[in-house]
Formats: structure tokens, C-alpha cells, sequence
């Protein structure tokens, strides 16, 4: 039988009710229990494809093809669950739904309302694909008190009321601020923000205090009878030094003991820390440190590269070094300074992205990693970038390009073929640019004798994609003959998946996302690779 653990927030966003999520699945997982993780995004657009990434942050990308709210990257990367198309709704996708069976009459002639209808919609969504799971954790986005979250905050408490008290937990997170000119942390933004929760029919289970130092007993005390909450769960979460230091603080503070309490359920397992406590030990001692350049056009906002930046603190914790992340402006790399940012770099990753602006940097960064061995890895357009520049210096075509941003280039770039999927074809129009992509997890074969096969020890591989463009197959031998070997392809041999120098220490260019596959307690071996070619520079 499912229990649901719904999660909202109070005060402000940003507290980390994903993190949360994600710690607590991870408690009882690891206890024994089967665990599910769900978001529901109250804004209007039907998922965060077409999103800038200054408005959203990454989009995470699912094994089947759903573009996803990034909390999603941190519910796999604590639990090693993959989370699915059903994992993730919208305002914008549940409107959607109900507008389109009110199209086709299905109805009845009623009227269509928010309650029932899109209430009835949500609750769908919480129910719906829940097989054999113990626990379903639903994190509801945005702030308790916001317009847009009404609906799904209206439909949690029905449903808490139609399956019964003692099948569904609310947890919720609230700041407590610390104020340094009284030095005292202030419990009146929680007790406000209950009180609005409350005035829609949610009194929490839990509360689940952010606060920057630890709150005392007094204080929690205050909480628990303002809020009508039992003092043992009055729960704090203090800051800490890495994000995977998490799922030991909240075990700490029996946040996973007051969940099984509340269902009266007992461990079928002891809770095993011990790889959270190695990593954190491991990022807070590493004494060697090498520095890593992400060069592309988001990087100065904290999110825009989620998966990637957590993929290559995994590749560090493998080879027991820390990873400092040097993020550079690919519009402010010009032929000029390449050399001088790039001086003291280990290695070079240029990531995925869309759109002309930035281009010119991230060829000339590839060139420079290209002539002196730097260890190079290019993630999707970082690898059509490499394909590009290689055309462009060694096979002397010199117009190469992309078509996606320049129309009247020697297309080495291009939409060019169709993909097919469970024997579909599938392709992007122009005027429907949500969920066009080639997404999702699509298999790729490793030629034998190369470096990839090497890294992957395998023949066969499956990974995750996001893009439109592909790198033109019927170069393929042009290419291989000055040293660039397509050494991964699509099992039809279409579509090159993987490209590789044979006389570089490191430089693999991949059309997948390796990043959103990477787990702090399994990190994925390309990205191991190359921070140990790295380390070795
Ligand atoms: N813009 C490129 C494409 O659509 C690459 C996309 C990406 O890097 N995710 O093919």
C-alpha cells in the first residue's frame, strides 16, 4: 500500500525542498521501503523545455524523454531511482489535459471548473503509475501563499481527506531567519506561513525549520505550539558543507524516524550512512584540487548546469580530488585571451546549448585544448562545437557550420536525418517547439579498440539525449582519415553518437547528456575519465 508525503513550502523558495525530498526518500529507501518522487510545478508552461535557463535552471532530462523540473536530477542522484514521464506536472500540462477533454465533450455538458475538475486532474497525477511503491513523495513548487499553487495545495487536502488521514503526511519547510543586530532567529515568517496553510484546510505533520544555526529547545517549543505540531517534529535543517551532507544531518534530526512513527511502520533495514559520510569526508579533506573550465553562455547562474556540475564533483570523489569549477563566458573568449584564461586550466568541458551567441568562443577554447593536450570533454552542442572547429582547422573546409545557427554554412552540422523511435518517426516542426527534441535514452554501439569502449567497458551503451541537429554521417570518413574517429554511433549507423582524437591525451565529444546518468555513489565513468586524465595533465 502507497503512503503519500506531500511537500510544501513556506516563507520563500529556494529553501531546498528537494533536497529534502530527495534526503528523506533516501532514509527510507535504505531502510527497506520502496520509494517514489513527484513535483508539481505550478506555472503555466506545460513542462520546462521551451524555458530559458535563466529562468528556470536546467532542464533534466528523463530515461523516457520527459523534460523535467531540475529537482528531479536530485531525487535520482539520492535514490539511484530513475524518474519517469509521470514524475513531473505543471499547471500549464494540467490545464492542457482538462482543456482537451473539454474539447472533445468528454464532460458531459457540465461546467468546467477548477474544483472539481482540476483538482480531480492533480489527484490523477498523484495517483496515477503507483505500482508496488511504499512511499510516494510529492514536492508541491513554489510558495505556500502564492496564487498558482492554490489548486494543487486544494487537491492535496482532498486527497488527504478521500484516502484517509493516516495514508498522507504533510511536511513543511520554512525559513527561520537568524537576525544578526538582535542575535536572536525569528519564529514568527513560520508561524504566518502555517497559519496560511492552515486557513486551507493543511495543518502539517512536520515542520522542517532552515535556519543558518540550531534552534533551541525554547524556540522549537514555540514553534510546536504556534503551529499545533508535536515538538519531535519540529525538525531543523542547518546549513551544510555539501548538499550530500544532507541525508546525515536529517537522520540526525529523525526526520525518517517521525515519518515511520506517523504510519506505524517500523525499519525493515538498518540505514546505511556510511557512503555519505566518505563522500563528505572526501569533499571537505581533498587536500589536491584541479581546476576545470565550463565555457558556455549560462554560466554565471547557479543552475544552469545542474547535472554537469554534480557529475564532475562525482568524477572528483572518484579519483579523490576536489573539482573547482572555473566558469567562463564563452561571449568573452576571443581569439585573443583564449590562451590567456586557459593557462592554468586541467581540462575543458563545454556543455550543451542552443543558439549563435557564444560560438566563436567555444571554437577557439576547443582549438587551444585540441593543439596542447588539454583533456577536452564536449557535452552535445560542445561536441558539434569540436566537430565544427575540426572541420574548420584541420579539414580545411572553412565555412563549416551548423544550420541552427547559420543557414548558408557548409552544413557539417544539420537537421539532416529523421530519428526513429519504437519504430516511429519522430521529428521537430517549427511551430511546436516543446518536447520536438530527440529526448530521452537512445542506445549507441562503441567501436571496437577505442578509447570510449575503453571508458565504458562496454560495446553497448544507453544514454540520454536532448538536441535537433546532428553531426553529418557522410563526413564521416573525411573526418576519420585526419584523426577524428566516430567511435560511438546509433545502432542504424546513422547518427555519429561519439567523436574522438587519436592523437590527444583526452578529447571525446558525445551528442548525449552522460551528466543526468551520474550518481554521487555510482559516478559515471566518462566523467571519472576525464578528471583523472585531468589530474594527470
Ligand atoms: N542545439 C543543439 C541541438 O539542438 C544542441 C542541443 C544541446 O546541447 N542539448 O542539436
Amino acid at each position: 500500500m502507497a503512503r503519500y508525503i506531500f511537500v510544501t513550502g513556506g516563507v520563500v523558495s529556494s529553501l531546498g525542498k528537494g533536497l529534502s525530498s530527495a534526503s528523506l526518500a533516501y532514509l527510507l529507501k535504505s531502510q527497506g521501503y520502496k520509494v517514489r518522487l513527484r513535483k508539481m510545478d505550478p506555472y503555466l508552461n506545460v513542462d520546462p523545455g521551451t524555458m530559458s535557463p535563466f529562468q528556470h535552471g536546467e532542464v533534466f532530462v528523463t530515461e523516457d524523454g520527459a523534460e523535467t523540473d531540475l529537482d528531479l536530477g536530485h531525487y535520482e542522484r539520492f535514490t539511484n531511482v530513475s524518474c519517469k514521464k509521470t514524475d513531473n506536472i505543471t499547471t500549464g500540462k494540467i490545464y492542457s489535459d482538462v482543456i482537451k477533454k473539454e474539447r472533445k465533450g468528454l464532460y458531459e455538458g457540465k461546467t468546467v471548473q477548477v474544483i472539481p475538475h482540476i483538482t480531480n486532474r492533480i489527484k490523477e497525477f498523484i495517483k496515477n503509475d503507483i505500482k508496488k511503491e511504499d512511499f510516494v513523495i510529492c514536492e508541491i513548487g513554489g510558495t505556500v501563499g502564492d496564487i498558482e499553487s492554490l489548486p494543487f495545495l486544494e487537491a492535496i487536502r482532498q486527497f488527504s481527506n478521500e484516502e484517509g488521514f493516516k495514508k498522507s503526511l504533510f511536511v513543511h519547510l520554512t525559513l527561520v531567519p537568524y537576525l544578526k543586530s538582535s542575535d536572536e532567529i525569528k519564529t514568527k515568517p513560520t508561524q504566518h506561513s502555517v497559519k496560511e496553510l492552515r486557513s486551507i484546510g493543511i495543518q502539517p505533520n512536520i515542520i522542517i525549520c532552515r535556519c543558518e544555526r540550531s534552534i533551541e529547545i525554547s524556540q522549537r517549543r514555540k514553534i510546536s505550539q504556534f503551529c499545533n505540531v508535536s515538538i519531535d517534529n519540529v525538525i531543523e535543517t542547518v546549513d551544510v558543507k555539501t548538499i550530500y551532507e544532507a541525508p546525515i544531518s536529517f537522520y540526525r534530526e529523525k526526520l525518517d524516524k517521525q515519518v515511520l512513527k506517523f504510519f506505524n511502520l517500523l525499519p525493515r533495514k538498518k540505514v546505511n550512512l556510511n557512503p555519505w559520510k566518505k563522500i563528505t569526508k572526501i569533499i571537505s579533506t581533498k587536500k589536491n584540487s584541479i581546476d576545470i573550465a565550463i565555457i558556455g553562455k549560462y554560466v554565471n547562474l547557479k543552475d544552469a548546469y545542474k547535472s554537469l556540475d554534480e557529475a564532475l564533483t562525482h568524477g572528483g570523489i572518484n579519483n579523490n580530488v576536489k573539482v573547482n569549477l572555473i566558469r567562463i563566458e564563452s561571449d568573452e573568449l576571443k581569439i585573443e585571451n583564449t590562451r590567456k584564461e586557459l593557462k592554468n586550466i586541467s581540462g575543458v568541458l563545454i556543455p550543451g546549448g542552443f543558439g549563435k551567441r557564444g560560438t566563436e568562443g567555444k571554437i577557439s577554447a576547443i582549438k587551444f585544448a585540441r593543439l596542447n593536450n588539454i583533456p577536452f570533454l564536449g557535452i552535445c552542442f560542445g561536441m558539434q562545437m569540436a566537430v565544427i572547429e575540426f572541420a574548420r582547422n584541420v579539414l580545411k573546409i572553412k565555412n563549416a557550420g551548423s544550420t541552427e545557427f547559420n543557414k548558408k554554412c557548409f552544413p557539417v552540422i544539420g537537421l539532416m536525418n529523421e530519428w526513429i523511435k519504437d519504430g516511429k518517426l519522430l521529428k521537430g516542426t517549427r511551430d511546436e517547439l516543446g518536447g520536438t527534441m530527440r529526448l530521452g535514452s537512445y542506445a549507441a554501439n562503441l567501436r571496437h579498440n577505442s578509447i570510449i569502449k575503453n571508458i565504458y567497458k562496454s560495446s553497448v551503451i544507453s544514454e540520454r539525449h536532448r538536441h535537433r541537429y546532428e553531426v553529418n554521417i557522410s563526413l564521416m570518413s573525411k573526418f576519420e582519415n585526419k584523426g577524428m574517429i566516430f567511435s560511438g554511433l546509433s545502432p542504424d549507423k546513422k547518427l555519429p553518437e561519439i567523436i574522438e582524437l587519436k592523437k590527444h591525451k583526452w578529447f571525446i565529444g558525445v551528442q548525449f547528456h552522460p551528466e543526468f546518468k551520474s550518481r554521487p555513489l555510482f559516478p559515471h565513468p566518462l566523467f571519472s575519465s576525464f578528471i583523472k586524465a585531468s589530474k594527470y595533465k
